[in-house]
């Protein structure tokens, strides 16, 4: 049982139900109440909530993300999607993402991305519990990416071919201009997102009464957040965020 004012991570038990209603940023997992949040506990009336320090929300459509390939399967690619942060603010992402291959794209000669590539891509939609990506807008495509043979980094030449130095394979892939330019990356991500959420944020002042009319598609959808959330939440501490760090690795 966790006092008053404590700090407590998500996942972190507070109490059980029997004691205290579950409120804000707390979820009940076989009658224990756990936190949803990095913050302070906050008993009042019978009732327990955290008070987050940190904000945590979930990534959203038209955000930019920054994710890797994981399987191609020809028309469809999959990818796994890092979660960003924006200034104070955590964005989960808590579903994986695909990108659907247009049959225009089967013109070019070469395969946009492939398995293990990191890419930065744009969320155009949420369909069933999958995030539908897009990477061929401007600035989004392939940001890192190894030689098939030799594992090392390729390397963008000045004919927007990647070669690697060791074999010398040579590919053409859909790449972003920030390829290996880490500084960039980060930066590109902080201030299209920032601008993204903000349009969001003056779009819903204005649209809150016709979005009443899908509110019950909402509340599925909510449902399916909040579990994925809660799942997320118990695995917090094996999560690995897009650092400097996790980009020097790839580097070895
Ligand atoms: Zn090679």
């Amino acid at each position: 049982m966790k006092d008053d004012n404590a700090i407590v991570l998500p996942g972190e038990a507070l109490g059980i139900e029997e004691e205290f209603l579950s409120s804000k940023n707390t979820f009940v997992d076989e009658g224990v109440i756990r936190s949803a949040a990095f913050g302070k506990i906050i008993k009042e009336n019978g009732k327990i909530e955290v008070k987050p320090l940190k904000s945590i929300s979930k990534i959203q459509n038209n955000m930019v993300i920054i994710g890797k390939i994981t399987d191609n399967v020809g028309s469809v690619v999959f990818v796994k999607i890092d979660d960003i942060k924006i200034e104070n603010e955590e964005y989960l992402a808590l579903f994986d993402g695909k990108i659907i291959m247009r049959r225009s794209h089967d013109n070019h000669q070469h395969k946009p991305c492939s398995i293990g590539d990191i890419i930065l891509a744009k969320i155009i939609d949420l369909e069933e519990d999958t995030y539908i990506l897009d990477i061929f807008e401007q600035n989004l495509g392939v940001v890192f990416s190894t030689c098939p043979f030799c594992g090392i980094p390729l390397i963008k030449n000045d004919y927007r071919f990647l070669v690697c130095t060791e074999c010398k394979h040579k590919e053409q892939k859909q790449l972003s201009p920030f390829y290996m330019s880490f500084e960039q990356i980060v930066d590109y991500l902080e201030k299209e997102n920032k601008r993204v959420l903000s349009n969001q944020s003056n779009r819903n002042k204005y649209n809150s009464a016709n979005d009443r009319y899908n509110d019950n598609n909402e509340e599925r959808r909510e449902n399916r957040y909040n579990n994925r959330f809660r799942d997320r939440n118990r695995n917090f501490h094996n999560n690995s965020k897009f650092t400097h760090k996790h980009f020097d690795n790839r580097h070895k």
